[in-house]
């Protein structure tokens, strides 16, 4: 049997930030994954906000070859109406300062990247090892269990994902319910260079971010799109249980995403060239489980660590951030020779004072603001409808603003509930 000092189960942002800084408190690290590379098996939108690799990793910019696609200049909030759209494009020059506030990335890329840091600094790396439970004596975790081998640890860092089957297995929690989950699409479309910068407007390595509501009509989701050098990031995101209830088929409403006439003309002439599919964490804080134990710690995904308050989606921030603390705090413990659950309780204390929990916290109340429906079908539809009348001039008389905000609102939602959600998402968001 074999024996690490600090033992972390998958390689994505997690587990190899996890792996980064255990290595680098100077302690014995092996990480395993289950894919035959680091990064075969992860799916992400793919925009990342920086703070994280600047604060673990430096200038991560100014390397010969950066694990990023391109840094995001502008920041586009759309609405979707059946044959209309309308955009809120904010642009800022200051956005094109390293280390930059966000990043397109692929994931084969960055995922690479991130466990090279973690060899260079000495951790193992084992890929193409699926670990299939816990090794347990007493409560306590030794360790892992994979095919017919053991191998043992003094503290087992759990990064495996939103699917995390040793976290419950452990019994740190329970099924996650339909309601705290989304089913994500996401398709890399390539786009020759030249076209892409032409249609999005970008010079140099400039990006662009697109987040859409209203697409699909009426059900808890929404879409988006990212620009990497020579291809679209494109995605659609349902919440489980309204995909459910409602019978959709996350393909079907990707395809109708991409059909809508302002969609179609952004990635025309584009060629399909990747198509995966995850569930993505959606219940906030109320879905974080327990996170450590005896000889077990529980980071990124797997923990429920993920963000989305309509505009910004942050998961790999937080596998990054979680990740580096569950590491630090691994590699503190073996060297104290105390891993049980009284030393290891430090992790939660050190996430509570740090932005994971700290922004959890604060958006608590995301996931119950946006099961809203009339996100998701009224408002899209009366902001194309206002806005087309507003503009629409044909010798008529349409009276003023609130007369044509009133009959745009008709049948849809009263302005009692526009101020009201407009209150809520002011106060939640
Ligand atoms: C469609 C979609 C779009 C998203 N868009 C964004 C975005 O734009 N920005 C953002 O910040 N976040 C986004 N997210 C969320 C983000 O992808 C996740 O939060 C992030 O990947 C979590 O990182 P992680 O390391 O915890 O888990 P993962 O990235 O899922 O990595 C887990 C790793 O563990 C391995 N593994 C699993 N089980 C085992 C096992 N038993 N043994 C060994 N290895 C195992 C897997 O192969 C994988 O490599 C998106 C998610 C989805 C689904």
């Amino acid at each position: 049997m074999e024996r690490f000092q600090v033992l972390v189960v998958g390689g994505g942002p997690a587990g190899s930030a996890a792996a980064y800084a255990a290595a680098k408190a100077g302690v014995q690290v092996l990480l395993l994954e289950r894919g035959h590379e680091v990064g075969s098996k992860t799916v992400s939108g793919g925009l990342l906000y920086t703070h994280v690799l600047r604060d673990l990793y430096g200038d991560f910019w100014a390397e010969e070859d950066p694990p990023f696609e391109r840094w995001i200049s502008r920041y586009v909030l759309g609405f979707l109406g059946d044959s209309s759209a309308t955009l809120v494009d904010h642009y800022n020059t200051s956005f094109g300062e390293p280390p930059y506030n966000s990043v397109s990335v692929l994931r084969n890329k960055l995922d690479k990247w991130l466990a090279q840091k973690a060899q260079e600094a000495g951790a193992m790396i084992v890929t193409g090892t699926r670990v299939d439970d816990l090794l347990e004596e007493n409560g306590r975790v030794k360790g892992i269990i994979s095919g017919g081998d053991q191998i043992e640890a003094d503290v087992t860092v759990v990064c495996d994902g939103i699917n995390s089957l040793l976290t419950k297995k452990k019994g740190f929690r329970s099924e996650w319910a339909g309601s705290t989950l989304g089913i994500g699409v996401k398709q890399v479309i390539e786009l020759p260079t030249g076209k892409l910068e032409e249609r999005f407007l970008l010079s140099g390595l400039e990006g662009v971010e697109y987040t859409f509501l209203g697409r699909p009509k009426g059900v808890e989701g929404g879409a988006f799109l990212y620009t990497n050098k020579q291809s679209l990031s494109l995605g659609v995101i349902l919440n489980m249980q309204s995909a459910v209830e409602n019978n959709l088929d996350i393909s079907m409403v990707t395809e109708d995403f991409k059909s809508h006439p302002f969609i179609e003309k952004l990635i025309a002439e584009g060629t399909l060239v990747e198509y995966s599919a995850c569930l993505v964490a959606e219940g906030g804080l109320d879905m974080v489980p327990r996170l450590f134990g005896d000889g077990f710690l529980v980071a990124g995904s797997a923990a429920g660590f993920v963000l989305n308050n309509g505009f910004n989606l942050r998961g790999m921030d937080f596998a990054v951030g979680s990740g580096r603390i569950a590491g630090e705090v691994a590699a503190k413990a073996v060297k104290t020779g105390d891993t049980s659950s009284r030393v290891l309780g430090e992790y939660t204390h050190l996430l509570e004072n740090s932005f994971v929990l700290k922004h959890l916290r604060r958006y608590k109340n995301y996931p119950k603001f946006f099961a809203n429906r009339r996100l998701y079908d009224a408002y899209p539809e009366v902001i194309n409808s206002f806005l087309h009348e507003m503009y629409s001039v044909d010798g008529g008389d349409r009276g003023h603003l609130l007369s044509v905000l009133r009959r745009n609102l008709e049948g849809k939602a009263s302005l009692y509930s526009l101020i009201k959600d407009a209150w809520d998402a002011a106060r939640n968001l």
